[in-house]
């Protein structure tokens, strides 16, 4: 299908169709798609400055970012390294961290991560994600590395939670051998794997352990940041935040490609010192893009205007409501939210299959109600742009009930 133009949450067809973009497209889009703002910025930095070198030399546009990005951030974040995606700024974020080490001649090489974690398609990303069938082809090429299950929320009944105490012992004691370098999480939503919810209390218990251990804790914000989660970022609500942070999707509100990887200042530190052992040897032709940054700093205006933080509330309130609504009428579904997330795992006990033919009944019965919704396998989820009215939010919470009951008689 071919889209003509989109405004706010709606996409145009040529051919006079109106779909609301239920997964703001791959959950890229904050602030609405076209927005005038945001294309304003982008076309006044695109008649100054659309692309330089980002090596030997620097622009207003990327400083103005990193100067301006960096205080919103958990954990007193202190440097910025520019790349151009998600998985390229989780490339960073494991080069950083294993070289962390190198360099103060430490041997610590080993990657700890979640199970049924997604970092992006890279070789690197890949390794440190779930292995699968989009892996599969490439598992003999994929460094080894360590997985911890977290406690999922598979349900709004806590009674449904597991074992809290089973994890966390399980967890610390593969974080505690002593050639962990690094633990990579999505925190508190891991979003490809399933749209999985986890508790937060959990992620900041080990984080304090890996911490206590000498481990860095890399936070992959590329889906969570810039309030999916309801907060700034998902790790905006631990005790115990991260040493390495990666963003991308919404760090541009959805208009263009750009990831960057920041660093506390203890990360930072070996790398300071000016050598070519001590340089992070990763450089994107459109590292720090200038346009990318214009229209990074024309969302965090849009973020800064007042109205938002009450979208926002409104949002995941809506959420709220709609998961509890599904759970008291079918408990089997696992309804679930977490700020502006909601999902539903259907036939749940066929378990978490990315191939299940349910997914192209979902796709095409929504997109009959020109609904964009493109679930992972059998989970169908929400990831709505914060311009979406909430009368149109409600209108797709009814399709959704309407397609349950569907899927109910049927069974
Ligand atoms: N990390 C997470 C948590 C993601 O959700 C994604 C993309 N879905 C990526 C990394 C990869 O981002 P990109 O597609 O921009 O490479």
């Amino acid at each position: 299908m071919c889209i003509d133009r989109a405004e706010g949450e709606f996409l145009f067809t040529k051919d006079g169709r109106k779909i609301t973009d239920c997964i703001s497209s791959w959950w890229v889009n904050t602030h609405g798609h076209a927005h005038p703002y945001i294309a304003e910025a982008i076309g006044k930095q695109a008649k100054k400055l659309e692309q330089v070198i980002f090596a030997g030399f620097t622009h207003a546009p990327a400083e103005n970012l990193a100067k301006r990005i960096l205080p919103m951030l958990p954990g007193q974040m202190a440097k910025v390294f520019f790349s151009d995606n998600g998985s390229t700024a989780v490339e960073v974020a494991i080069k950083m961290a294993l070289q962390y080490f190198h360099i103060q001649g430490i041997e610590k090489n080993r990657i700890v991560a979640l199970r049924n974690a997604y970092h992006g398609d890279t070789f690197g990303a890949m390794a440190v994600g779930e292995r699968g069938p989009f892996s599969a082809a490439f598992k003999d090429h994929l460094f080894d590395v360590s997985f911890i299950d977290p406690p999922y929320s598979q349900s709004l009944d806590a009674a449904a939670w597991y074992s809290l105490d089973a994890e966390m012992e399980s967890a610390k004691e593969i974080l505690s051998k002593p050639d962990v370098a690094a633990l990579i999480v999505e925190p508190i939503i891991q979003g490809a794997g399933g749209m999985l919810m986890y508790p937060e209390d959990w992620l900041d218990e080990i984080f304090a352990s890996a911490r206590s251990k000498g481990v860095l804790c890399i936070a992959d914000e590329v889906f969570t940041g810039f309030y999916r989660t309801g907060k700034p970022f998902a790790t905006s609500m631990l005790k115990n935040p991260a040493d390495i942070l990666c963003l991308s999707k919404g760090l541009t509100a959805g208009f263009l490609p750009m990831g960057i990887t920041v660093a506390n200042s203890k990360v930072a530190m070996p790398f300071q010192k000016e050598s070519y052992s001590n340089t992070l040897y990763h450089g994107h032709s459109f590292t720090a893009n200038p346009l990318a940054c214009a229209a990074a700093l024309a969302s965090l205006d849009l973020i800064e205007e007042s109205g938002f933080d009450e979208k926002i509330i409104l949002i995941s309130e809506l959420q709220r409501i709609f998961a509890r609504e599904v759970h008291n009428a079918y408990p089997e579904v696992q309804a679930r939210h977490t700020g502006t997330v909601f999902a539903l795992t259907l036939k749940a006990d066929d378990g978490l299959d990315y191939t299940h033919p349910i997914r192209h009944q979902i796709y095409s019965w929504f997109m009959e109600r020109n609904l964009l919704i493109r679930p992972i396998g059998n989970v169908l989820y929400l990831v709505p742009p914060y311009c979406i009215e909430s009368g149109e939010l409600e209108r797709v919470h009814a399709e959704i009930m309407r397609f349950l009951e569907l899927v109910h008689l049927k069974d």
